[in-house]
């Protein structure tokens, strides 16, 4: 990993960090702001609620002061002990209550029994219970409009009271209340996510969606205010108590949180409150928390996730970016290095180049010195060939001059003599000596020849025979014998007459002399072999054979082991040129049967129609 790299993973912890710092700023805001938006959708359930609270009360507010005014009743007040009377006001009552839907309805007397009512029949009936000590009878027989609220002490029901005075001739003479029951409207309450409390001016939750909540008071309650109540008989004492509420006010977004422990367990809820001066009751909807804490949750997470994403997928991004700058460095610099390289190379190339230049400039020189000095040994070898081919000629020639001189001396005597036949005779002899030094002659024409000769196709034989010819002076002087193996058939090779004629006579001549402290008769060997696109021609002899040691340096110009006055040490070394001149090989071993052996390969040749002829 580079360093790049390493970097890019820091940045990003530190950015992920920051982000789960952000989150947890951000949930706390978030939170508040679903708190507000809560508050402000259950405000419309507040208004819904108290609407209908206002509107059932009105309805059912005017309702005392109508039954009151029936002349039924008041002829009741009047003659409570007409039972007739009684049955038929019950019955009326029952009629009312049916039809506008009140828990019951009743009359009481001043003294606050109760005369008729419409529960007359069921086992709670309020017909001669006496209700004085209640506040809606008070009010309503000082001529008020009597509006209470409590459980009801026989139907243990809660209720809410509406009690008008019922009048006779401007006196009140007695009490007519309308109760009705709240639980329809915490049957409609129920089952909302939010929950509604309506509570008294003490502070006491007498309406709730949540039962357990009923007789509780939302601060403590004053021992003042728990007397009225117990000599009201308005709560049943034993059930009061104080919910543990504690509130407390969101700064920002201007939203109540009501906190109620119960048992084990704390509840939060968003309160909003609307109280209902005209009687003196507070409505709360308490929606829970937990909701909009969930939507804070997922909202504040989404966004982490989001972030999260965003921060991986930037840093994934830039860190495949820089390893593709890694890997473009990385190459740039392999590019770089390796043009370095093939720089040094070239470089050094370009030494080696002139070097080599000046080393071939060294070599042609020295090539050339080479040719030239070969050049002067061949014509050196030449030389020397030609001082002992002039002795031999001298000897050739004198010989026969010589026999010349006296056949000629001898013709001119028998001559004088008059012997005619025997002159001719002598005539004759000197015609063949003359005949004979005519052949040699011929050969040494072919010596004279320039060394610039073609090289090309040439007759084996002949060649052969050329060589023979002319060393055959030499070779009966020290009556040697020549043992030839030729093939039938005519070959050709490629090279050049003379000079191939110089090397074979070159090579008897060697023959020759290494035969000369010989015992026994020089023999000298020519064997001709064709083998596949090559011929040999081997030259053997019978004498002591090569000296294992001077096989290596015998084609070595000047190389000789026979004193300076006898020879050059150039023949081998001409005729090995030679014969590389010709594109073959000349190489010297020791045949198995003692003696020298010099090869001759030559490349094989397709036989020339006119050379042939010639
Ligand atoms: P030269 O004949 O003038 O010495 P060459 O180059 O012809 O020079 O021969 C070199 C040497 O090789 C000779 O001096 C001799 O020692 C050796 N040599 C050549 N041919 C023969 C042979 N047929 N047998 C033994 N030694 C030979």
């Amino acid at each position: 990993m580079g360093a790049m790299t390493s970097k890019i993973w820091k940045v990003t912890a530190l950015a992920l960090l920051v982000v789960l710092g952000a989150a947890w700023l951000g949930f706390g805001f978030a939170e508040r702001s679903f708190f507000k938006q809560s508050a402000e959708q259950s405000s419309s359930t507040l208004r819904l609620a108290v609407a209908g609270l206002r509107g059932a009360l009105s309805r059912y507010e005017p309702l005392p002061s109508l039954i009151a005014d029936k002349a039924d009743i008041k002829l009741l007040l009047s003659n409570p002990h007409d039972s007739t009377l009684v049955e038929a006001v019950n019955m009326q009552l029952r009629q009312i209550a049916n039809g506008v839907e009140a828990s019951d309805v009743y009359v009481m007397n001043l003294d606050g029994l109760t005369l008729a009512a419409s529960n007359f029949d069921t086992d709670t009936s309020f017909v001669a219970r006496n209700f004085s000590y209640r506040p809606y009878f008070k009010i309503a027989a000082e001529g008020g409009l009597g509006r209470y609220f409590a459980l009801g002490t026989t139907s243990l029901k809660r209720g809410y009271y509406f009690a008008a005075p019922v009048r006779f001739a401007g006196r009140i003479i007695g009490v007519v209340t309308v109760k009705i029951n709240v639980d329809s409207f915490e049957a409609t309450w129920r089952g909302n996510r939010n929950e509604i409390i309506v509570s008294d001016e003490k502070g006491i939750i007498f309406m709730s969606s949540r039962a357990d909540w009923h007789f509780k008071s939302l601060g403590p309650l004053s021992p003042d205010a728990r007397a009225a109540i117990e000599q009201s008989r308005q709560y049943p004492i034993g059930q009061l108590g104080e919910l543990p509420v504690s509130t407390e006010m969101l700064d920002v977004a201007d939203v109540r949180v009501m906190s109620i422990t119960g048992a084990g367990n704390s509840e939060r809820f968003i309160a909003n409150r609307m109280p209902m001066s005209e009687i003196g009751w507070t409505v709360d909807v308490l929606t829970p928390t937990a909701a909009a804490t969930t939507q804070a949750y997922v909202a504040v997470l989404t966004a982490v996730l989001i972030l999260l994403l965003v921060v991986l997928m930037t840093a994934y991004l830039l860190q495949r970016r820089a390893v593709l700058f890694d890997r473009i460095n990385a190459q740039l610099e392999a590019q770089e290095e390796l043009e370095n390289r093939v720089n040094e190379r070239t470089a050094d190339l370009n030494k080696a180049n002139v070097q080599l230049r000046q080393e071939v400039e060294e070599r042609t020189a020295a090539e050339r010195q080479l040719r030239k000095t070969q050049a002067d040994l061949v014509q050196a070898g030449k030389l020397a060939a030609l001082g002992q081919m002039s002795a031999a000629l001298s000897h050739e020639i004198n010989q026969p001059l010589a026999a010349a001189k006296s056949y000629a001396d001898n013709a001119c005597a028998y001559l004088d003599r008059d012997r005619p036949k025997e002159a001719r005779q002598n005539i004759g002899r000197i015609s063949e000596l003359v005949d004979r030094m005519a052949a040699i002659s011929k050969h040494l024409r072919n010596f004279a020849r320039k060394p610039q000769e073609k090289i090309g196709p040439i007759p084996l034989a002949v060649v052969i025979n050329d060589a023979i010819e002319i060393m055959s002076g030499r070779l009966k002087a020290r009556s040697a014998s020549t043992k030839l193996d030729l093939p039938q058939s005519e070959l050709w090779v490629r090279g050049g007459q003379v000079r191939l004629q110089q090397v074979l006579v070159n090579l008897i001549s060697n023959a020759l002399d290494a035969t000369s402290e010989n015992k026994k008769a020089p023999v000298i060997f020519l064997s001709v072999v064709a083998a596949d696109k090559h011929v040999r021609i081997i030259v053997r002899d019978n004498g002591p054979g090569l000296p294992e040691d001077v096989i290596e340096q015998m084609f070595d110009p000047f190389f000789t082991t026979k004193g300076t006055s006898k020879g050059l040490g150039l023949g081998l070394s001409i005729s090995y040129n030679i014969i590389k001149d010709f594109g073959g090989d000349l190489s010297a071993s020791n045949h198995p049967d003692g003696g020298a052996e010099f090869t001759i390969t030559l490349d094989a040749a397709e036989p020339i129609a006119e050379v042939a002829a010639e």
